[in-house]
């Protein structure tokens, strides 16, 4: 499928291919809605500066549009939208201006949301592709065309967490090192390190999946297996370096974990290394790995700290066999980096070709809200009410939630309220379900 079918699918939304004959991109007779292409896709301009955005954006009917003017001419029972909605949904989906901007990048090799364009004019914290989608609707049913809008509510819920570290300390002199140091500095819990290497899975506070699969459970009862998943990514690399911990070294406590997770109806990932995301020969070694553990094919992906630093990355994921991508999201702003809260093939920006690889729009990640570098948000109610804001535009478009927690930000011996938001937002979803309309299409 060309890229402007594919586009323009998504924006008429699930369910309403029938009415795909009835948009068209540039003049056509019998459309109804003609949506004016502007210069974007032009040789010359597309893939160069000249072609990125200039803020402060316009707006068409409150939405801010990326090409072309907000102007809508109606004759004849046709609409035309001056304002091209394909271009500006194809650079928000396809997280177009990260690879025309490749000289913007944090430490990590990450572009940093807040160098992002939806961020700078003010909308990241909405999926404005999916409003895109509701002005489009709106246009063909002015010109008499019946076309419904998605039913509200969570169309699937991902309650994914990250397992960067299984327990605190792998040996015994690590955990003597920290005694030291909590008797100098006079901390409390000064013998927890040698009881945790004693028996980590009762008292190393990194090991929270027991904490973690109860409460993920409890949600996936309530909404079924089939719009639940709760769901854990594993690296699969064996060296220790200053990102990657290498539990993989450990296989028997390894294979325990997953064999755990298994025995709890959880789905598990890669989570593809720091040190692979930068030699990208590493990826393939790795989930063969975790597959040779967990003895099935895996298919889902996500990058450990969110290094997914160029299109080349997606394409290592194609070759590997993943289909679904759970990387789209900025560490250091929450929000709608594919400017949509609906899963979406990802489109290759160099060839425009349509993929395999769903992206799932991440939701929020929880150290991105109260960490001083990212968005700093000192106060758990403050950061309940960003996230119930985020859940409320998911449920408006029929979207899906991400969520990422990792496990030891959920230890009780975490000073954090990471623990305690958790919990409250998993409790909203509970409550939410009851008017959720989506059940009544299913
Ligand atoms: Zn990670």
């Amino acid at each position: 499928m060309d890229h402007v079918e594919y586009i323009i699918r998504f924006l008429l939304g699930e369910g309403n291919d029938v009415f795909l004959p009835m948009v068209s991109y540039g003049p056509q007779e019998n459309a109804k809605v003609i949506i004016e292409p502007s210069s974007f896709f032009e040789d010359g301009v597309y893939m160069t500066e000249k072609s990125l955005p200039k803020i402060p954006l316009q707006k068409l009917e409150g939405a801010e549009i990326l090409y072309g003017e907000p102007r809508i001419i109606e004759s004849d029972g046709q609409v035309r939208i001056c304002a091209d909605l394909v271009a500006s949904a194809f650079f928000l989906l396809t997280r177009y201006e990260e690879c025309v901007r490749r000289d913007i990048r944090d430490e990590h090799g990450r572009f940093p949301g807040k160098e992002s364009l939806p961020y700078r004019a003010g909308f990241l914290h909405r999926p404005i592709v999916d409003e895109y989608g509701m002005l489009l609707r709106r246009y063909l049913r002015q010109c008499g065309v019946e076309i419904p809008e998605p039913a509200p509510g969570y169309r699937h819920i991902w309650l994914t967490h990250d397992v960067d570290t299984i327990w605190n300390w792998s040996n015994y002199y690590r955990a003597l090192r920290e005694v030291a140091r909590r008797v100098l500095f006079n901390l409390p819990d000064k013998t927890l390190p040698l009881k945790a290497v004693r028996n980590y899975k009762q008292f190393d506070p990194s090991y929270t999946f027991p904490w973690l699969t109860e409460k993920d459970a409890q949600v996936r009862q309530l909404y079924g297996a089939e719009r639940c998943t709760p769901l854990y990514f594993f690296m699969g690399c064996t060296k220790e370096s200053d990102h990657d911990d290498g539990y993989m070294r450990k296989t028997k406590r390894t294979k325990e974990l997953l064999r755990y997770l298994r025995d709890n109806d959880c789905a598990v990932g890669y989570h593809v290394s720091y040190q692979a995301s930068i030699k990208r020969t590493e990826p393939p070694c790795e989930i063969d790995r975790i597959e040779a553990l967990w003895g099935k094919k895996i298919t889902h992906n996500r990058n450990h700290y969110l290094a997914s630093r160029e299109p080349e990355d997606f394409r290592v994921l194609l070759n590997i066999g993943i289909t679904d991508d759970f990387t789209m999201g900025y560490a250091d702003v929450a929000g709608f980096r594919l400017g949509t809260s609906r899963p979406v093939n990802w489109i290759d920006p160099a060839n425009r070709n349509v993929t395999n690889l769903r992206l799932h729009p991440m939701t929020v990640m929880e150290c991105t809200l109260d960490r001083k570098i990212y968005m700093g948000i000192q106060k758990e109610d403050d950061a309940y009410h960003f996230v119930c804001e985020l859940l409320s535009r998911i449920y408006e478009h029929g979207g899906e939630i991400v969520f990422l927690w990792h496990n030891p930000s959920v230890s009780e011996k975490d000073p954090g309220y990471h623990r305690s938001l958790y919990q409250r937002l998993l409790r909203h979803l509970i409550e939410c379900h009851d008017r959720c309309p989506i059940d009544e299409t299913n």
